[in-house]
C-alpha cells in the first residue's frame, strides 16, 4: 500500500494560557486538603476536564453550587465583575485563572467605558470570555456577531466609538469587522490587530500553510472550543474537507478512502497526546509519513498566580 503523508501543523495544541489554568488546577489540587471546585470548564476540552474531574476537581456552572469558604477556580475565559462580587460575598476562597490575555481585554473595556464610549465587542454571544467581558461595562457594550450587525449598528455618539475582540476569532473575518466598522465610524478606537491571541493567530497560520495541499484536514479539539472550530472553518474556507474531532476514536476509516495527504491540528485547548493519538489511529490504516510544517516557534509563558506559585 502507497504510504500515507501527514503533514503536521506547528504550532499546535495547548497555548500558554491553557497550559497555565491546567497547572492551576492541578497544583491546587495536590496542595489543598478539601475539595477543589472549577466554576465552568476550566477549559474547553472534554479531556482535560475529564482528567482533572478523575483527580478529585469539582466542576460547577455557577457559584452558588459552591460550599462558603471554599476553594474555586475561575476558567481560563474569564468572568465578569458580577461574578467576583458574588464570589466575595459567599466568602469563597478565589483563584483566578483567566487567561492574562483575556484580562487585558477586560482591562480595555473598563478603559474605554470610563471614557464614555460605546464598546463594540467583535465575539460570539454565549461563549463564557464573551459573556465575561461584556459584564465589564454591560450598559455601554454592544456585541457584534457579523458584517450584518456592525451595518445595523447604532451608537449614541459616533465620535465615541471603541472596539474589542474575543481572542479566539478568525483572523481574517474579523479584520473585514473591524474595517466595516472603522469606515462606518472612522473615529473608531482599538487594537489595529484587534485582541485575537497570539496563540489563535499562529494556529490559525500554521494551517493555513497546510490546508491547501492537503486532502483532508483534521482538527483535534472540543465541539465548544471557539479556536478549534475557527480552524475547521479556515480549512473549509481553503477548499478543504475538514472534521473537528474529540479524540482518535472519532476517526472512523471511511474519512481516509483514497486519501493520501492529510493536514493535522489541534486547538488551543487540546492536549498534545490527542493529536500523537490521532497519527497512531491512521497508522491503523496503513504506512504513514508525518512531515511537521512549522511556521513559528512560541516561547510565551504566563506567571502563575501567587496563590500556587512557590513549591
Ligand atoms: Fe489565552 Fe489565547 Fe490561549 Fe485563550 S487561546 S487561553 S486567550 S493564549
Amino acid at each position: 500500500m502507497k504510504k500515507r503523508t501527514i503533514l503536521l501543523a506547528a504550532p499546535r495544541s495547548f497555548c500558554a494560557g491553557v497550559e497555565r489554568a491546567v497547572d492551576i488546577v492541578e497544583r491546587l489540587l495536590a496542595a489543598r486538603p478539601g475539595p477543589v471546585f472549577v466554576r465552568k470548564q476550566i477549559v474547553h476540552n472534554t479531556h482535560v476536564v475529564d482528567e482533572l474531574r478523575a483527580r478529585g476537581a469539582v466542576f460547577v456552572d455557577e457559584l452558588d453550587e459552591v460550599p462558603a469558604g471554599a476553594t474555586v477556580v475561575f476558567s481560563a475565559h474569564g468572568v465578569a465583575p458580577a461574578v467576583r462580587a458574588d464570589a466575595a460575598r459567599r466568602g469563597l476562597d478565589v483563584v483566578d485563572a483567566t487567561c492574562p490575555l483575556v484580562g487585558k481585554v477586560h482591562q480595555e473595556a473598563r478603559r474605554f467605558a470610563a471614557r464614555g464610549h460605546t464598546v463594540v465587542l467583535i465575539g460570539h454571544a454565549g461563549h463564557e470570555e464573551v459573556e465575561g467581558t461584556l459584564g465589564e461595562a454591560p450598559a455601554q457594550t454592544v456585541l457584534v456577531e457579523d458584517l450584518r450587525d456592525v451595518d445595523e449598528l447604532q451608537v449614541d455618539d459616533p465620535t465615541k466609538v471603541a472596539y474589542l475582540t474575543q481572542t479566539t476569532l478568525a483572523v481574517d473575518e474579523t479584520t473585514a469587522m473591524i474595517d466595516a466598522l472603522r469606515e462606518k465610524f472612522p473615529a473608531a478606537h482599538g487594537p489595529d490587530t484587534a485582541d485575537i491571541c497570539y496563540a489563535t493567530t499562529n494556529r490559525q497560520a500554521a494551517l493555513s500553510a497546510i490546508a491547501g495541499r492537503a486532502e483532508l484536514v483534521i482538527v483535534v479539539g472540543s465541539a465548544n472550543s471557539s479556536n478549534s472550530r475557527r480552524l475547521v472553518e479556515l480549512a473549509t474556507r481553503a477548499g478543504t474537507t475538514a472534521y473537528l474531532v474529540d479524540s482518535a476514536a472519532d476517526v472512523p476509516p471511511d474519512w481516509l478512502d483514497g486519501v493520501k495527504v492529510i493536514g493535522l491540528t489541534a486547538g488551543a485547548s487540546a492536549p498534545p497526546v490527542l493529536v500523537d493519538e490521532v497519527i497512531d489511529r491512521i497508522r491503523e490504516f496503513g504506512p504513514v509519513d508525518v512531515i511537521e510544517h512549522e511556521v513559528t516557534r512560541e516561547t510565551v509563558r504566563f506567571t502563575l498566580p501567587s496563590e500556587v506559585r512557590g513549591g
